[in-house]
């Protein structure tokens, strides 16, 4: 069995700055051991060992930025965020020095019997993605992340006299007044045109960078970098492309009807973007309380579906590995991540009293159910199964809710879930346009942000 270390709360989990040179010390010395040995066993406990102290480094780094992200004015973090910036690169080729000793092992095929052959899959594609010569580069991928992500939390939007924030601002912005919606999304999208050149500065320069990084590495395009970064080891962009058509040919049409179905509802003869959010005249179902009253029926919700779930949501509640509310200079958006060292993982959201919270509350709970049930794993690799198959889990939670979903909406009920329903279809072609204008942009590098 795995152990993880102990903890009482989020906030009180120590953080300092991890001995780099230490570790690499450390990491050297248990790698020429691996390499020496004589017996797969002896091979087995060696990763092991070099799991735990990859683990340490990378609990490290995620403390980092779940801080970072809660508040990004916080000076400490912010620069401890460069730091890990800069470090995590190097760990990372570290990491694929005992990749290369892994799959050319002797012993490949009882270590793939022990570990599974997914291990060596990820591995391979791994050592595929960076090379010491780009390090500097991945380097400046990371701070300009970075600086994006704090671009976007300093948004303060003065709106009904109120200041506002990326995520705040949301209910304007379905508000069942058109002139109000129009005039929030005027204020929202002003933030972008005052930090136009910044943000294409940023664009222009991840593009050059990663196009970079790709062409050193001998590949094409970022693109094919990009899917092997996702560790898509089972389909390539041509399976996209099709992909692609399958949701003209089919999701479209039914997209469109869904749109002139909302037009009529609201009375308009044609939407324009600032129409799309509002779904019904009568105005957008939204949870019947604050924050504290909808995590209580979320823990109402999850100690009658499963004696699991109930256990591990009230674990997420005592540990305090939730950061739900948004404030200002906090980032945009939600996301799930995990804790190696702890055995945890932690959510981050956004709520802003928008039907969106139960969303956000529900799908990153179903991503941290699945990494905290995978936590047993020895293999750090195998805490979340790839980008892909971590949203079967978390779209299929925000599914799992339904049977409960009058707590959250009461009666708003079917107008709740006629709008996820619809909000899950309408999805697809907007996922989809984004990826393909990805490929675009990767493959015209040279093509500036204007
Ligand atoms: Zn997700």
């Amino acid at each position: 069995m795995t152990t993880h270390r102990t903890f009482e709360t989020f906030e009180r989990i120590p953080y300092q700055r991890p001995d780099y040179d230490a570790f690499v010390a450390e990491w050297k010395r248990l790698l020429d051991e691996f390499r020496t040995a004589t017996n797969p066993e002896e091979q087995s406990v060696l990763l092991e060992t070099m799991n735990q102290l990859r683990i340490a480094l990378d609990t490290a780094a995620t403390i980092v930025s779940i801080r970072h992200s809660c508040d990004t004015s916080d000076q400490f973090y912010a620069a401890e965020q460069e730091y890990m910036d800069t470090v995590r690169p190097l760990i990372a080729e570290h990491v694929n020095d005992l990749y290369r000793a892994l799959i050319s092992s002797p012993f490949r095929a009882e270590l793939e019997q022990k570990w599974g052959a997914q291990l060596f899959r990820i591995a391979e594609m791994s050592i595929r993605c960076q090379s010491p010569e780009v390090i500097p580069l991945l380097q400046r991928e990371n701070q300009l992340a970075t600086e994006y992500q704090k671009l976007l939390a300093s948004a303060e939007i003065v709106f009904d006299g109120k200041t506002l924030n990326l995520s705040s601002i949301a209910p304007y912005l379905q508000h069942t007044d058109r002139a109000v919606r129009r005039a929030a999304s005027e204020a929202k999208w002003n933030f972008f045109r005052a930090h136009a050149d910044e943000l294409d500065r940023l664009y222009d320069e991840l593009v050059r960078v990663r196009t970079e990084i790709a062409q050193r590495l001998g590949y094409r395009t970022f693109t094919e970098l990009g899917y092997m970064r996702m560790l898509r080891s089972d389909y390539t962009a041509a399976d996209v492309a099709r992909y692609r058509e399958y949701v003209l040919r089919h999701i479209v049409p039914i997209a469109i009807k869904l749109r002139q179905r909302q037009a009529k509802r609201l009375g308009l003869e044609q939407l324009t973007f600032y129409d799309e959010p509002l779904q019904y005249r009568s105005g957008n179902p939204t949870p019947k309380g604050d924050p504290d009253w909808i995590i209580a029926q979320a823990r109402s919700m999850y100690a009658e579906m499963s004696a699991e779930t109930d256990e591990f949501f009230r674990l997420m509640e005592q540990r305090r590995l939730m950061d739900l509310l948004t404030r200002p200079k906090k980032a945009t958006g939600g996301y799930c991540t995990f804790l190696g060292a702890y055995g945890v993982p932690f959510i981050f959201a956004n709520f802003n009293g928008t039907a969106h919270d139960v969303d956000v509350l529900t799908h990153e709970f179903g991503h941290a159910f699945q990494c905290y049930s995978s936590r047993h794993h020895r293999a750090p690799e195998y805490w979340f199964p790839t980008y892909e198959a971590c949203e079967i889990h978390s779209m299929s939670m925000e599914f799992f809710a339904w049977p409960w979903i009058k707590r959250f909406f009461r009666e708003d009920e079917d107008k709740y879930q006629f709008q996820h329903l619809s909000g899950a279809l309408l999805f697809l072609p907007y996922a989809v346009l984004v990826d393909e204008f990805q490929h675009q942009v990767y493959d015209h590098p040279d093509d500036d942000a204007s």
